[in-house]
């Protein structure tokens, strides 16, 4: 029992030290968030992607179980579609080992538009199918490995300027879904106001051409996939029209987009993304908060969890995720049924009197992080 309780002060403390508060996200991301935020942003030592958690020791199939992942593809069971203004930025960055990948995909030029280099719909079709843990392919299936991971190294060979949703996702989290939450919040400030509106107005910059606009404009999709798509061959015709007067010059379109970017500030963002972006700084900005804020709810409840193993005294129970179990030994764990939404210092008490068991502080903020105690 000493050991979870020691575990758990042990998270608590890295939140509040000095000496793990660095940016985790990408330059240039970094830049405008530490402008947006005015503080850093807590590194989440839990899931270290130079080390990764998750994979497997001795790199067998079949995995373990459907939380391992293979170690040629960590988490990498993905392909990004990234903005204009990214694509520049790697195209200028020779140190980036995926730049061939890069190249290749503008050369073919399948999905690639004034506005991104975007995932491939066979990709994103079978993404789909495996997105849900149930199916053991995230993580785990080849097939489905991003084109810009780095097999021999185990790496991302476009790390420095990864886009919103490999910046901001982690398996496990120093505070549980407190954390997720500022993440999630971040990535969608990204995708959704940052990446959209900024890929645009980079466009508008550079492409007077009002016919381009309007394809690039066009994402419907068709509901089946059509030969090309699956063959990944491009049509001519459609793509002289999608660039416009950048037809055959469109890595020297990106690379304008990079530089045009460089030297915008949080303001210049604010301003072209205008209310989207300050919509969803205003919910950044609140979960931010939140990380940083240790108050416990007056009354808690136990929350709905599962009991995925029973080890020699201790239970793992999957809470806000099935990627970061939590473990408590099994009197904790029982006595956690006292808590039925009366006031916390009332059930302490209880459980004092009845069982012998206190909790500090900071294990109920671990359980409230985790999502294992939720407010009334
Ligand atoms: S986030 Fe991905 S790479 Fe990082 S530790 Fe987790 S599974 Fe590994
Ligand atoms: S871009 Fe990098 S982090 Fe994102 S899925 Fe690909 S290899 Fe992984």
């Amino acid at each position: 029992m000493a050991e979870t309780i020691i575990n758990a002060q042990k998270k608590i403390n890295k939140m509040n030290s000095k000496k793990e508060i660095i940016s985790p996200l990408p330059p240039l991301y970094a830049r405008w968030t530490d402008e947006l935020l005015g503080g850093p942003i807590p590194k989440e030592t839990e899931a270290d992607c130079s080390n990764c958690v998750r994979i497997t020791q001795d790199n067998t199939l079949p995995l373990p179980d459907n939380t391992c992942f293979h170690p040629k593809i960590k988490c990498c069971t993905y392909y990004p579609s990234l903005p204009n203004f990214l694509v520049g930025r790697i195209l200028k960055d020779t140190d980036m080992p995926a730049l061939p990948v890069l190249h290749a995909r503008i050369d073919n030029g399948f999905e690639v538009t004034p506005l991104a280099v975007k995932s491939t719909p066979v990709h994103n079709f079978l993404y789909n199918k495996i997105v849900d843990l149930g199916s053991g392919g995230f993580g785990r299936a080849e097939l489905l490995r991003c084109p810009y991971y780095i097999i021999d190294k185990g790496l991302c060979g476009i790390w420095k300027h990864r886009y919103s949703i490999c910046s901001t996702w982690f398996c496990k989290h120093l505070r549980g879904q407190t954390s997720r939450d500022f993440w999630l919040s971040l990535r969608d400030l990204f995708s959704d106001g940052i990446e959209k509106s900024v890929s645009l107005w980079c466009f508008s910059q550079l492409n007077p051409d009002v016919k381009a606009l309007e394809y690039s404009l066009n994402t419907s999709t068709l509901p089946n996939l059509s030969a090309l798509e699956l063959d990944m061959r491009v049509d001519p015709i459609q793509q002289k029209k999608l660039w416009g007067n950048w037809f055959g010059k469109e890595k020297e379109f990106f690379i304008q987009c990079g530089e045009l970017v460089e030297e915008l500030t949080w303001n210049d963002i604010r301003k072209i993304g205008g209310i989207l972006i300050e919509s969803h700084e205003r919910v950044v900005k609140n979960y931010y908060a939140k990380l940083f804020d240790y108050t416990l709810p007056d009354r808690l409840k136990l929350n709905v969890h599962k009991i995925v193993e029973v080890k020699s005294g201790y239970y793992v129970l999957y809470t806000y995720s099935h990627y970061d179990p939590i473990e408590l030994p099994i009197p904790v764990f029982e006595s956690l049924r006292y808590f039925d939404g009366r006031p916390v210092p009332e059930i302490m008490k209880q459980i004092k009197e009845e069982k012998d068991i206190s909790f500090d502080d900071s294990l109920l903020q671990l359980f409230v992080d985790f999502k294992l105690l939720v407010p009334l």
